[in-house]
């Protein structure tokens, strides 16, 4: 158990949790929404603090980020938790659909020396929602030495001071946007949206490296109209050189009478995206499209050659750039790879 970052005293013993933009305020003794945020006399504190449900060694390109450090291993983990509540959750039995708090003890050194001992290259908070479970991954992360990197893989549905926090913390987030307004109120309660836009753009402000994906579930939030108006957004707040990655749907939780995401409607999406002007434009859980590469957007030449989660040929000269063109290509990260 660890002691909020952020929350605030109130009367009788009564505390306001500013961790996320539910701002809950909890009795003496009480729980907030996401589950492991417990006030204990006045004092918000984090229950899974080196806790994690989950820890492995996974290739970057799965969580995905294909701009960071491309073809190099992560130390993920996650503790239980989340401050949303996706019909369509792909981790449901850690996020919320459970009863009690589980997981291994691991303090933030011991994971940094896991990274270490596994030849990680880095350290990835994801799985569930690293917002909630932030005292650990930012302990973990003062941890870290200049070897280690550290990405988020988040809702983004965090405050604004968190934000800021995380912004001068970690080296690269990649934030899951969702869908509209009614998306986000109909299938994962949350009914206001903007902080996820104003935490984006607070992580940019801040030089975090982005990656944004978007999952497109069929009837949901496919139509071409609302799929323009979030790239747009993404192109003017973030950059035409921020990846995106379109990614399928597969039935789960309480949507799995939910057919999978033709590939073709990803294929839209992707021309959408082209079209807006966006450089990195990629599809996700479709083994084997060819989209899955990533190509010089001035010679069209493959840069980067995936297949699934896995990078098999970079074509990189020695400053990261294209090596047929010379082309400067968006990488973060470039420290940690062999280039
Ligand atoms: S992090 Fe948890 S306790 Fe804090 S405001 Fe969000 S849901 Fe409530």
């Amino acid at each position: 158990m660890k002691k909020a970052f952020f929350y605030e005293e109130l009367e009788d013993k009564k505390a306001r949790c500013n961790t996320c933009p539910r701002r809950c305020i909890l009795e003496d003794g009480e729980i907030g929404f996401c589950g492991i945020r417990k006030n204990l006399r006045g004092k918000i504190n984090l229950l899974t603090y080196g806790l994690p449900v989950s820890s492995s060694v996974d290739p970057i390109e799965k969580k995905p980020f294909f701009h960071f450090a491309p073809g190099t291993d992560v130390y993920s983990i996650a503790t239980m938790g989340c401050n949303l509540r996706c019909k369509f959750c792909q981790n449901y039995s850690i996020s919320y659909g459970w009863s009690e708090i589980e997981g291994i003890n691991l303090s933030p050194e011991k994971v940094v020396k896991n990274a270490e001992d596994t030849g990680s290259k880095g350290i990835a908070y994801t799985y569930t929602e690293p917002t909630v479970f932030l005292e650990y991954c930012l302990d973990t992360v003062k941890k870290t030495g200049e070897k280690t990197f550290n990405l988020f893989v988040s809702n983004g549905y965090m405050t604004k001071e968190v934000a800021g926090r995380v912004g001068e913390n970690i080296d690269g987030i990649n934030i899951d946007l969702k869908g509209g307004k009614e998306f986000y109120g109909d299938l994962c309660d949350v009914h206001d949206d903007s902080p996820i836009y104003d935490a984006l753009k607070i992580l940019k402000r801040k030089g975090v490296f982005i990656e944004i994906t978007m999952l497109i579930i069929p009837g949901f939030n496919d139509s071409e109209e609302e799929i323009r108006e979030r790239v747009e957004w993404v192109k003017e707040n973030l950059g035409r050189e921020t990846p995106i990655h379109f990614s399928r749907f597969t039935p789960r939780h309480k949507m799995s009478d939910v057919p999978p995401t033709p590939v073709e409607t990803l294929e839209k999406a992707m021309d959408i995206a082209d079209k807006t002007g966006m450089l990195y434009v990629y599809c996700g859980n479709i083994p084997g499209h060819q989209r899955e590469h990533t190509y010089c957007p001035e010679c069209g030449k493959e840069v980067i050659k995936r297949r699934g989660m896995r990078v098999v040929e970079i074509n990189f000269n020695n400053y990261g750039g294209c090596n047929n063109c010379g082309c400067e290509i968006n990488i973060g990260g470039k420290d940690y790879m062999d280039l």
